[in-house]
């Protein structure tokens, strides 16, 4: 039986969310909690890219699965598409209540407190769904030689991308990712998408098109994981201008919450909500349970299983092995946490006379690709692959005013209505000291250790910015912006590379198949897998490993 805090923290929580059926119609969130058995064959951690997908594919197979996440559900009304709910308010709407400390400039350590919804980061992404290119996975060259004295500086994947192609079809298919075949010259070897992209382009990114096209560029239309046609989906694209950092009011965009979590509830999966893992138990060299604690109630609770399936993201899954004692147990100890890769991100803002940014908008439709793997040209001294450009929608005047450089604050939020942005994403490469780690005595409100990040670029990552910022510049004058302005993310929102897979127990955190070396049922299938991205969105791909490794653990 739980015990009674237990059940009244949860009986709180059903007062919030509520979880759209396939019928597209909102329900009111079910409490679980008082069936919640004692045990379970599968306890997956993070219900986002990693853990929904696993849980997907598992609860499909007739596995019984429980999903502990930290998150809510989230609420599909007003505040959506409300900026001041979601970012402005104190706390905002979706914030956690466990930070991780972030020291990545000189200043010392930040408390970050990430949005914690069931279906992780999904809920608030842009639903930009690519794959890795094929050379992706044979890593760089010039990545590997950023750190040459560390023996864990390659980024070669243990396998091919012919191995994961069939499970980013079956991805694809999931999300129902609307896309235009032929276009990406970069584009690994692929079949039809599931669904047709845009027929149109809005007015900006059809300027935008036009002049890189004059450029000799060949911009594409971005794979997006929208339901566009009215039957990829719940609800029908209204083609709005708030994706990216909000949540789909009209259930179109198909994030975990809508797209997967609730035909794996349909197959018998439980979703614990706000509650987090703290620990996992391990004995004779085996997960045997985890340690839940209940966000409401402080109570927790241990739950038994015969396996533990990380998937709480790139930063706190390090984080839970270390605080659970893995380093002491796996031969690959000494690297959890390490080669915290995130890309390296900017956004060039174009200013024009007219106004650009008109209600209905969606200003997220195309990508440029030509330099994805360097000069095109071959002539810059910065060898290897640099990243690529992506429209993005402006953000909110408030968020602007919040969230943008001092010297951009009061001329972005003037000019919102009048921007054009496009996203630079540059491919960054492993070092060994970019790490997550936990510290006995930084510990969070329940007394677990916090995750500590230590991140700083290498030079080359910022000459490779650099360099495809100026590309994006040349681009936005072309459409006719009278002035461009570069502003930085900071976020963590592409982390990855933190518990890399691999062959060897020497370079790599788990096996190729995501098996923690020299822990028994204990996996991971998030972001922390991936030992390199190229500068592609992580999405898709975190999701068709999950779902790899998912194909696998049935079959055990
Ligand atoms: C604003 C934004 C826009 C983005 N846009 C795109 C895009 O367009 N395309 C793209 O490919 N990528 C995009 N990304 C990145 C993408 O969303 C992430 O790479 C991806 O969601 C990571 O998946 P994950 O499963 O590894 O982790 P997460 O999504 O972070 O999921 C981890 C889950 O674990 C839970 N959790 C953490 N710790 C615990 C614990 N101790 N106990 C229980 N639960 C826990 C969290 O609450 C969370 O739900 C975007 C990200 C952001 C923030
Ligand atoms: S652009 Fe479409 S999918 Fe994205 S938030 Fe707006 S309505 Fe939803």
């Amino acid at each position: 039986m739980p015990d009674i805090a237990f059940v009244l923290g949860i009986s709180k929580q059903t007062e919030r969310g509520c979880i759209p059926r396939m019928t597209g119609k909102l329900e009111p969130r079910q409490c679980q909690v008082g069936n919640l058995k004692n045990s379970y064959e599968n306890i997956v951690i993070g219900s986002g890219f990693g853990g929904g997908m696993v849980a997907y594919a598992l609860s499909k197979a007739g596995q019984e699965t429980l999903v502990v996440d930290r998150g809510v559900w989230v609420r599909r009304d007003e505040t959506c598409w409300d900026e001041k709910a979601l970012h402005l308010d104190t706390p905002p709407l979706y914030q956690g209540k466990i930070p991780f400390n972030v020291d990545q400039k000189r200043g010392g350590l930040m408390a970050t407190y990430p949005y914690e919804t069931v279906g992780g980061m999904s809920t608030f992404y842009g639903g930009v769904s690519l794959r890795l290119r094929e050379s992706d996975f044979k890593g760089e060259v010039h990545l590997d030689s950023l750190d040459s004295n560390s023996p864990v500086s390659k980024t070669a994947w243990p396998f091919h991308y012919q191995a994961l192609a069939p499970y980013y079809d079956e991805a694809e298919n999931i999300l129902g990712v609307a896309g235009a075949l032929g276009e990406d010259i970069t584009e690994p070897a692929r079949g039809a998408y599931p669904q047709g992209s845009f027929n149109k382009l809005s007015p900006p990114s059809q300027r935008v098109w036009d002049a890189a096209r004059k450029m000799g560029l060949h911009p594409c239309r971005l794979p997006m994981a929208i339901n566009l046609d009215g039957a990829h989906g719940q609800g029908k694209c209204v083609l709005c201008n708030t994706c990216d950092y909000f949540i789909c009011k009209v259930c179109a965009k198909n994030d975990l919450s809508l797209a997967v979590l609730p035909s794996a509830m349909k197959n018998g999966a439980e979703i614990l909500d706000q509650h987090g893992a703290v620990k996992i138990e391990i004995k004779n060299g085996a997960a045997q349970g985890v340690v839940v604690l209940n966000l409401n109630t402080g109570m927790r609770r241990t739950i038994k299983t015969k396996r533990v399936i990380l998937a709480c993201g790139a930063i706190t899954t390090p984080q839970m092995l270390l605080v659970s004692g893995v380093d002491q147990l796996s031969p690959a100890g000494k690297l959890i946490g390490r080669c915290l890769m995130r890309h390296i991100n900017g956004v060039m803002a174009g200013a024009f006379t007219y106004r650009t940014n008109v209600p209905g908008t969606l200003q997220k439709m195309i990508g440029i690709p030509d330099f994805y793997h360097g000069d095109p040209l071959k002539k810059s001294a910065i060898k290897g692959p640099w990243g690529l450009l992506q429209e993005i929608g402006p953000f909110g005047k408030g968020l602007i005013m919040k969230r943008a450089p001092f010297g951009f604050k009061h001329f972005g939020a003037f000019f919102r209505d009048r921007l054009t942005n496009l996203l630079c994403i540059a491919a960054d490469g492993p070092q060994y000291n970019n790490r997550v780690y936990v510290q006995p005595d930084r510990v969070d409100q329940f007394g677990v250790p916090l995750a500590q990040v230590y991140h700083r670029y290498h030079p080359r990552d910022y000459q490779v910015l650099r360099l495809l910022c100026g590309k994006a510049r040349e681009i936005l004058r072309e459409v006719g912006a009278f002035y461009v302005h570069y502003v930085p993310i900071e976020t963590f929102s592409h982390a990855f590379g933190t518990c890399r897979m691999g062959n060897d127990p020497a370079s790599s955190v788990t096996d190729p198949l995501g098996q923690v070396w020299g822990v028994k049922n204990l996996v991971i299938t998030d972001a922390s897998l991936l030992p390199y991205t190229g500068s592609v969105n992580p999405s898709l791909t975190i999701a068709a490993n999950a779902l790899r490794i998912g194909q696998h653990l049935i079959g055990e």
